[in-house]
């Protein structure tokens, strides 16, 4: 049932040029289900060469035709939607429910992109000569190089291609290693959607190798990753030496602030099911909750009820809520974070253990009390670990809020439009929800500041990364 993942070059479904291949496993069995094809540096000059090819054609291409290219990639992915969703599952350890919603919500970003790509106006600015046109005229950047990570490995993929494709960029994506096949089944959506061979290109191998490669190589217009801050860094010093465009969409600590006039009810509610959320693997999901000393006991009451009632389990049976973490990694790290945080003077109030000894499956984890020293306070946890830690003061809650180097997410809670106002302009971060979870919607902006990375993923910012702009002053004579 599960498909081995080829390569995708110049339009052809390939095996890698040497045939090398990596393993795939479930991280719910721990079992090798399939294969995907590695890709040697003969695969990347193939690639190379379709993608800049691909380009001189797809530039050219209207507008409305690449929205209606577009759409019909939206409408073979919605279509196949109970088709991807149970292989998202097995390869990256995601409930069902969620592997289809984020199917679903790939074919939206998918059609929001389209329209939006037709809405890319340019601009006229008043000349000094009236004979004189002077335009500005936005053109798309050229070849990309997208890098994508394993949490989302559609989401994280749709975003770039969208939002290139439609700006009239053509697309090298070196996606996901350890979860290839609902990321290729995603593409085929696109090509069975009749894109010019080459406007896609798709392959897998030693992400270091295969980055180190392509952001230097001339063909390369643009670089995009999604994945760490230190990985981060390293690319957009490699593309800034090169004079490359750069998307950076890296690691948060989100901090959500419950202040003591928040609904508490919705509070808990709403930070727990995002906590939990793809076991926590999400870079905006709550990591530091901050709440106001009066309001704690009772919020942590409520999330620890909420933390102890996920039912975990193999995303592939229905009543699972939160499956396993996506690699053994993920395992090794809560174990360090969480005994670190403890022999810091941290409480443990459930959860901190592996579940089994198959499968990356681990207890939704509250900690309350963690002092500023222990890493998880510093660190990305990117799993089921929830941090609850008082403040008295708003003074305060925006002190720690602000503390870290990260800025890509952060939440508020509060009945008041004053307090709402003061946190909205005061904390350090490239998007934040007060009263809900109102984040990445394909007509929003998604992005960081500080060590969270730069250029949006959403809204029509995105587009805007994958344009040059170009001035064009004509006078008729
Ligand atoms: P990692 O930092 O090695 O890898 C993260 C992602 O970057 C992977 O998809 C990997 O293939 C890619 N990558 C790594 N080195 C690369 C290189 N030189 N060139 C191109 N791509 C490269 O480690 P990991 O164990 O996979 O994840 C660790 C941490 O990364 C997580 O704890 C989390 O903080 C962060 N992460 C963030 C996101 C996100 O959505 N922002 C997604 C995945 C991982």
């Amino acid at each position: 049932m599960y498909p081995n993942t080829s390569l995708l070059i110049g339009g052809k479904w390939t095996d890698a040029a040497n045939g090398a291949t990596l393993p795939v496993m479930n991280p719910a069995t721990e079992l090798e289900i399939g294969r995907v094809a590695h890709a040697s540096k003969e695969d990347l000059d193939q690639a190379l060469e379709h993608v800049a090819s691909a380009f001189a054609v797809w530039r050219k291409t209207t507008a409305r035709e690449r929205a209606r290219l577009l759409h019909a990639a939206a409408d073979n992915l919605r279509a196949r939607v109970e088709a991807i969703a149970p292989i998202l599952t097995m390869e990256q350890g995601k409930p069902l429910a969620e592997a289809r919603s984020e199917l679903t919500n790939a074919s939206d970003v998918i059609r929001w992109f389209a329209e939006e790509g037709i809405r890319a106006y340019g601009r006229l600015i008043p000349p000094r000569n009236p004979d004189t046109y002077q335009m500005v005229v936005k053109e798309p950047v050229g070849p990309v190089a997208a890098f994508t990570p394993w949490n989302y490995p559609v989401a994280q993929a749709i975003r770039k291609m969208s939002a290139a494709l439609a700006a009239g960029c053509t697309v090298i994506l070196k996606a996901a290693e350890e979860a290839p096949a609902s990321c290729a089944a995603m593409v085929k959506a696109f090509t069975d959607a009749g894109f010019p061979d080459g406007a896609i290109n798709l392959v897998y191998g030693n992400p270091g190798e295969i980055s180190e490669y392509l952001i230097p190589h001339p063909t390369i217009r643009k670089v995009s990753f999604t994945g760490s801050t230190p990985v981060g860094k390293q690319l957009t010093a490699l593309a800034g030496q090169h004079m490359k465009r750069v998307t950076m969409e890296l690691g948060g600590h989100a901090p959500a602030i419950v202040c003591a006039d928040a609904d508490p009810e919705s509070s808990v509610s709403m930070l727990a099911a995002h906590k939990f959320h793809n076991a926590g693997q999400v870079c905006i999901a709550p990591t530091r909750l901050l709440v106001e000393e009066p309001a704690f006991d009772g919020f942590v009451e409520g999330f620890v009820t909420a933390a102890k009632s996920v039912e975990v389990g193999d995303g592939l049976l229905p009543q699972t809520q939160m499956g396993p973490l996506a690699n053994a990694r993920r395992i090794d790290a809560m174990e360090r974070l969480i005994g670190d945080a403890v022999d810091k003077g941290g409480k443990l109030l459930t959860g901190g253990r592996r579940i089994g000894n198959k499968g990356n499956f681990f207890e939704p984890t509250v900690l309350t009390d963690v002092p500023p020293s222990a890493a998880i306070m510093n660190e990305e946890p990117f799993g089921p670990v929830a941090v609850i830690n008082r403040f008295r003061g708003l003074d305060e809650a925006v002190a720690e809020a602000n503390r870290l180097s990260f800025g890509l997410a952060a939440y508020a809670f509060t009945r008041s439009q004053r307090t709402a106002a003061l946190l909205a302009a005061e904390v350090e971060t490239g998007m934040i929800s007060i009263n809900e979870y109102g984040l990445a919607y394909p007509e929003v902006p998604f992005n960081g500041v500080k060590d969270s990375g730069y250029g949006s993923e959403g809204g029509t910012e995105a587009l805007e990364t994958y344009q040059n702009i170009k001035f064009v002053s004509q006078t008729h004579r």
